[in-house]
């Protein structure tokens, strides 16, 4: 097997094992998001009456108060998803600083690299013309407003704290598919980027390749990872980009697609 064989096969594997460690990521995010159900039902707890139901009176005040409770929302979505960038960008340095070390017994210097990517992560603007930030605060506010809704109609209804609180967890449950996009796109974004950057860092390649990863989709063919994928912009072989074209960092939310170093011929 040829070098640069070895190595396609070691970035197809890391890519398959950061498609499991996402999985753990979503999971981890809409729990740590979910934290707000809790703060949710102390704060319905406070405003009952001793027969476990909230007066229609308090209801404006209530609603009011979900203003802290998206607050939270943005802290613990803000929290999660740091952490969630951080982790892939560091998983991603380390398996090209391991994989380049294995099969070509070069050295990666790494340093300042997980900054740079973080950097990126946090203020590329996606298609929507929004940032990260942008992006968890339309979120927390679009499940503040569904939560709002379903409390709304609760207590004009008379239904009871225990009753709200677990209509509460529907809502929130109804809304996790959001937070699973969020974190899906974040963290390939980030261990795309960690990846192209640490390739242009090295010493052996000049180039990538970016390789599409989602051909059970239906509509793949329409995605831009598979568009990337088979152009042939430099004329040096489809998927060949420079690590920098940012553009295959993210080709579109959700993209699992991956990217993978194209050695100079004196590595072959
Ligand atoms: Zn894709």
């Amino acid at each position: 097997m040829s070098k640069q064989d070895e190595l396609n096969a070691i970035f197809k594997r890391i890519a398959g094992e950061h498609g499991k460690l996402t999985a753990k990521q979503v999971e981890f995010a809409i729990r740590e998001i979910g934290r707000v159900r809790g703060d949710i039902a102390d704060m319905l707890a406070d405003y009952a009456g001793a027969d476990g139901v909230i007066k229609r009176s308090r209801l404006l005040r209530l609603l009011r108060e979900l203003e802290t409770v998206e607050q939270s929302l943005r802290q613990y979505g803000t929290d999660a998803l740091n952490g969630i960038i951080e982790e892939s960008a560091d998983i991603a340095i380390e398996q090209v600083r391991i994989a380049f070390h294995r099969v070509l017994s070069e050295s990666l210097n790494t340093v300042s690299l997980n900054q740079n990517v973080i950097d990126y992560v946090a203020t590329r603007f996606s298609d929507d013309g929004l940032v990260l930030s942008d992006r968890i605060w339309t979120t927390s506010g679009v499940i503040r407003d569904a939560i709002a809704t379903q409390l709304r109609s609760d207590i004009i209804k008379g239904e009871s704290v225990g009753t709200m609180v677990k209509n509460v967890r529907k809502v929130y449950d109804n809304q996790t598919w959001m937070i699973k996009r969020l974190v899906v796109t974040e963290s390939n974004t980030a261990y795309r980027t960690a990846n192209a950057m640490s390739i242009e860092r090295s010493e052996v390649a000049d180039w990538v390749r970016i390789v599409d990863n989602g051909s059970r989709h239906p509509r793949h063919k329409h995605h831009k990872c598979y568009i990337l994928a088979h152009e042939d912009r430099y004329g040096r072989g489809r998927g060949i980009f420079k690590p920098n074209d940012s553009e295959i960092y993210c080709p579109h939310p959700q993209c699992s697609s991956y990217i993978v170093p194209v050695l100079k011929s004196e590595y072959l």
